[in-house]
């Protein structure tokens, strides 16, 4: 695969002809956070951005989409067919989508989201600046060994342009004529990649995260997840912002015609009250406590027995968003490291 080096002026020029040819959702500044937009202008971008407020995995499992239209004569599938580019994403943000496309893709896979998909190229960028809770050095997320479209590198005011696919490869055509990364500008780049699994531990996890299964196995009883939700206010802001969560609910949005409507999917939580509620008003998890350890258990048990992945890619943000400062991952799996106590 090729990789480039390309100076600010050249990468300028590359994003604004990508912005005249797709749609481009990148990084860009709003007040003193970072959220992933539709670029308008390439001189918006912001690379160096630590974390953006809501994962990019929203731009293929949006928080709300229609799914189907129906009337009195049947249905049609909504399906976004449209190619776009996400710009800029984080290694472990990459990671997540990668785990979202196996999810997607298993059992009775959603044509929604592969559709969508399949229309995405994923241009990863590497972390410049931690965010005050990253912790993905300790989850093995820091740096992207493989995958993604096209990897971006900062090498002093330089980038490493990487291409890692035919579709990644095809986006890189425009930089063509540009030269060829030589042997000391990858050594730079593991210096980064090295630099960076060690600058992305703003909490220190103090167990593999390949021993979280057994450990959580042995934790179910644990005192922690009562004493922790005690204060929780089942708001599901650690859900919304997390890379990996991907549970949603349907309904039926019927016009007031009673002849037309739309099928409508929109994120749910695990932490809000009624997302275990059943028919006939049973909650199969009723108190916070319990909600509480399935989001753990959820994360680092149960969808590893199934994929072999661990689904909390460190990025943070269940920390900082959550008000009662009770979601932070790294604090309660140290704790169960402890013991019961
Ligand atoms: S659980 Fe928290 S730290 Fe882990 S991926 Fe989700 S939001 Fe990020
Ligand atoms: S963000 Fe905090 S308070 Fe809100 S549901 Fe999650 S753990 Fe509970």
């Amino acid at each position: 695969m090729t990789i480039k080096k390309i100076g600010p002026t050249t990468l300028e020029r590359w994003v604004d002809s990508l912005i005249g040819q797709q749609r481009v959702f990148g990084a860009q500044a709003q007040g003193d956070k970072f959220a992933f937009a539709p670029l308008t202008q390439a001189a918006r971008l912001r690379l160096d951005y630590d974390v953006a407020v809501t994962a990019p995995k929203a731009f293929l499992q949006p928080p709300c989409e229609t799914l189907l239209r129906f009337g009195a004569r049947g249905y049609e599938s909504v399906l976004d067919t449209e190619p776009f580019v996400l710009f800029g994403v984080h290694p472990y943000d990459a990671v997540g989508i990668l785990q979202m496309d196996t999810v997607f893709a298993e059992g009775q896979p959603d044509i929604h989201y592969l559709t969508r998909r399949a229309q995405a190229t994923l241009v990863v960028c590497d972390v410049q600046n931690a965010s005050p809770n990253v912790f993905a050095g300790c989850m093995n997320t820091a740096v992207l060994e493989e995958g993604g479209d096209v990897l971006l590198t900062r090498i002093n005011d330089d980038y490493l342009v990487e291409g890692r696919s035919a579709k990644g490869e095809a986006l890189m055509k425009a930089l063509a004529s540009e030269p060829e990364a030589e042997a000391g500008d990858l050594q730079f780049r593991k210096m980064v990649w090295d630099h960076n699994r060690q600058l992305l531990r703003r909490h220190e996890l103090k167990v593999k995260p390949e021993d979280l299964p057994a450990m959580l196995d042995k934790s179910y009883d644990h005192p922690v997840w009562e004493e922790k939700s005690k204060r929780c206010f089942s708001c599901g802001s650690c859900n919304l912002v997390c890379p990996t969560c991907y549970c949603f609910n349907v309904r039926e949005d019927v016009r007031w015609d009673l002849q037309n409507g739309e099928r409508v999917r929109t994120w749910d939580g695990c932490m809000l009250t009624e997302f275990a509620l059943v028919a006939g008003g049973h909650n199969f998890r009723r108190k916070k406590a319990e909600r509480y350890r399935h989001r753990y258990y959820r994360k680092g048990k149960y969808l590893y027995d199934q994929h072999r992945q661990i689904a909390c890619v460190g990025c943070g943000r269940c920390i900082g968003a959550c008000v009662a400062k009770i979601a932070n991952p790294v604090e309660v799996y140290n704790r169960l490291a402890e013991g019961p106590r």
